[in-house]
């Protein structure tokens, strides 16, 4: 007769090499190392052993426990590397996934199609800093300590002398103090003022312009912004020049277009009044060429600042400014 210990040894390594599933492992290991299991039964046994028998039996099946416990642990790890390697059953007939794809912002979309437009004519473009100071925000655009202009900005103060620019015309001053005539760029940005409603937020876009050299007039300016809202809106878009005042231009002119929305009938967007504000304009004022030390006698120049929410609000029809930054996927995927 074989020897017991072999035989469960022979068996108990063949079903766990037959085993297929984790759990089919887990009958194979009660079946001989759980509490009734078989080799629990054959060691409980060895006391009913011939006295010089018990030692060795005893050994031979402590060392078989071993080695099942291990044969088994080993097939489960086995088991779980496969299975983390199984492709788990792809789908080839499902329909594709699609990614989404970023667009730009509409407000970015303007500010690029305005930029576009000046550069087509001869602008070259500048940067200038958010955080500025007060002189190239106020004092070398001719607006003083003081001086009442101050008052129709709602300037944020960083401190005395530094302030979130509430436009993007220190880009003037700055460029002209490195530059020598002629001049010709815009500038566009974030700048900040103190004010939320339906129409106004506390950052918003501009682009300024400034072209300076010999001769040039008044005739420019509207001919240079005549240009580019034809361009921007469209060619039937009439202008009007109506007199205002800034205090870096003289003399200064709010730009009114033909409103867009009911070409001049009159309606809400325009308040029956057929006309739209969308820049302020003007020739610069003497006293800002005399900060950067331009000969006033010798050039001229004009300049002009637009807001871009604005313009965009007027293109696509948005009555709420404050739409632009609530960051709403269904109002700014439809640009
Ligand atoms: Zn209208």
């Amino acid at each position: 007769m074989q020897n017991p210990i072999n035989e469960i040894e022979n068996q108990a390594l063949q079903e766990i090499q037959q085993a297929k599933t984790a759990e089919d492992l887990e009958v194979v290991s009660i079946r001989y190392l759980g509490r009734k299991g078989l080799l629990t039964a054959f060691l409980r046994s060895i006391s009913s052993l011939p006295e010089d028998q018990r030692p060795a039996a005893g050994k031979n099946a402590n060392l078989l426990k071993i080695k099942l416990e291990k044969a088994i642990a080993r097939e489960r790890s086995n088991m779980a590397a496969d299975s983390a390697n199984q492709p788990t059953g792809i789908d080839v007939t499902l329909p594709g996934r699609r990614r989404k794809h970023g667009s730009a912002h509409p407000v970015t979309q303007v500010l690029d199609e305005i930029c576009g437009i000046f550069m087509r004519l001869g602008f070259d473009i500048v940067e200038g800093p958010e955080v500025e100071t007060d002189y190239y925000n106020f004092e070398a655009l001719n607006i003083p300590k003081y001086h009442p202009a101050r008052d129709m900005q709602d300037t944020f103060y960083v401190s005395d002398n530094i302030v979130l620019r509430t436009h993007t015309s220190p880009s003037q001053p700055r460029t002209m103090e490195k530059t020598d005539p002629p001049v010709r760029i815009i500038s566009a940005g974030k700048v900040f003022r103190c004010d939320s409603d339906l129409t106004h937020t506390p950052m918003f876009h501009q682009i300024e312009g400034l072209m300076v050299d010999e001769n040039i007039s008044f005739g420019d300016l509207k001919g240079v912004l005549t240009t580019f809202v034809h361009q921007f809106f469209d060619q039937q878009t009439a202008l009007r020049f109506r007199p205002s005042y800034f205090p870096f231009t003289e003399p200064s002119a709010e730009v009114d277009i033909q409103c867009v929305m009911c070409r001049g009938e009159g309606c809400r967007v325009c308040s029956k009044t057929g006309w739209l504000e969308v820049l302020g304009s003007g020739m610069v004022h003497p006293a800002v060429f005399e900060n950067v030390g331009y000969d006033t006698a010798r050039y001229t120049g004009f300049a002009f600042g637009v807001g871009i929410e604005r313009m965009a609000m007027l293109k696509y029809g948005i009555d709420d400014i404050r739409k632009y930054f609530e960051n709403d996927m269904r109002f700014l995927g439809q640009f």
